[in-house]
């Protein structure tokens, strides 16, 4: 499995390495996007912070020239859903003034078993794409390890792509540092798409992507900070989880899942899968779930925006039947209207009297898990259509 930094974390251990990157500064909220814009100075670019590529074409990336179109880029911006990704935070970035937009990266050739340089003049654009519909149009080198990257190696990924003399050699320097950093950092890929040209030659790495191998994260503590960063500010969900004091984790689904005990929300989860829907995420309240943390649970689902219907998953030991019946009547009936259908399956410890309970003017009550996965698998279908 692979780590993979944001893009503002990325750019910041690429500038540590002395890759030349834009100003910028990250926010979370709409007044401060405006005072990162004031500090950086307009026009910027407002780019949503999600480890997952295409941000541009999916409406993440906005350039705008003055405050009002920063409230309304940001406004739209934060809080979206960018491919199944929820949109916590945002950087703001003094904008660059191209000419060109070159890619280059670095990433293990399996089928050589060896790393690779890559260099393209067609930049800007998914670099897979280019890959597979011009081929020639990257320029690879591939490395030996032992060695490292000799700089003739890095000219001539440089020269075989194209790129135009006058900026050759900080290109070149680039890939080189680009190489170091991969190697340094147990990168699995490196890449900066694009590396911008400015008409007065100049270099800037106006994206960045920086994936860790995880495995070799032990000896990288400066990245696994990041990532618990990434972790704790990214994600406005994955905070409310803190608070809770949940064990949340999101997916690119709409079925929202509840359960007690992580090999529940497990099974929850294939069942969702095996009956043709898709999870949206794995949510365990644990043990002795009260009424209030019911409550919570609920809370968060429902002001997930990927969440369609939700399926409660409770098997009482100590959690009893009856205390999760009253939290989830009293949870819904603080709403004019359910936001989203409930599905509820409740077993072990008096669930004869939670059954008995839960209000079914609120929720869907089924017997067994498997009616009940199918039941909000259905509802999040319908909900789509
Ligand atoms: P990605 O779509 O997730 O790869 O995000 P990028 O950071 O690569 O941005 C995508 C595209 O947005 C770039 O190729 C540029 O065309 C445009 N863009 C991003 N930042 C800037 C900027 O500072 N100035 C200008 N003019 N365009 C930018
Ligand atoms: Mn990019």
């Amino acid at each position: 499995m692979v780590m993979k930094l944001h893009e503002y974390q990325a750019k910041q251990v690429f500038a540590d390495a002395g890759i030349p990157t834009p100003a910028s500064q990250l926010a979370s909220d709409v007044d401060g996007v405006v005072a990162a814009a004031d500090e950086v100075g307009y026009p910027v670019a407002i780019k949503a912070q999600v480890q997952v590529g295409g941000r541009g074409k999916a409406g993440g990336i906005k350039l705008v020239d003055d405050e009002d179109e920063a409230r309304e880029a940001a406004d739209e911006i934060l809080g979206m859903d960018l491919k199944g990704y929820h949109v916590g935070s945002v950087l703001v970035e003094e904008a660059v003034d191209f000419v060109n937009e070159l890619y280059v990266g670095i990433t293990m050739d399996r089928g050589e078993g060896k790393p690779v340089a890559m260099v393209s003049t067609k930049g800007g654009v998914n670099i897979e794409e280019v890959a597979e519909e011009d081929p020639d149009a990257i320029a690879r080198e591939h490395i030996d390890p032992s060695f490292g990257m000799h700089p003739y190696q890095a000219r001539k990924a440089v020269y075989d792509a194209g790129v135009d003399q006058a900026v050759a050699r900080d290109v070149s320097s680039v890939l080189m540092t680009l190489y170091e950093l991969w190697d340094d950092r147990d990168g699995s890929d490196a890449e900066i798409n694009p590396l911008m040209v400015t008409a007065d030659d100049e270099v800037i790495a106006a994206d960045a992507v920086m994936n860790i191998d995880e495995d070799a994260l032990f000896r990288q503590p400066e990245l696994a900070e990041m990532e618990a960063e990434a972790a704790s500010t990214g994600d406005d969900l994955e905070q409310k989880a803190d608070e809770y004091g949940f064990d949340y984790v999101r997916l690119e689904g709409n079925t929202g899942i509840i359960g007690n005990g992580a090999g529940l929300v497990m099974t929850t989860l294939d069942l969702v899968d095996y009956y043709g829907g898709e999870p949206a995420n794995f949510l365990d309240v644990g043990g002795g779930a009260k009424a209030d943390r019911i409550a919570n649970a609920l809370d968060m689902v429902f002001s997930d925006d990927n969440v369609d219907s939700v399926v409660f998953n409770i098997f009482g030991g100590i959690t009893r039947g009856d205390e999760v019946a009253k939290g989830i009547n009293e949870a819904l009936e603080q709403f004019d209207e359910i936001p989203k259908p409930v599905v509820v399956r409740l077993a072990g410890t008096n669930w004869e009297e939670g059954m008995e309970i839960l209000n079914e003017d609120l929720v869907t009550v089924e017997q067994t898990l498997e009616d009940a996965v199918q039941r909000a698998v259905e509802y999040a279908g319908e909900v789509n259509e």
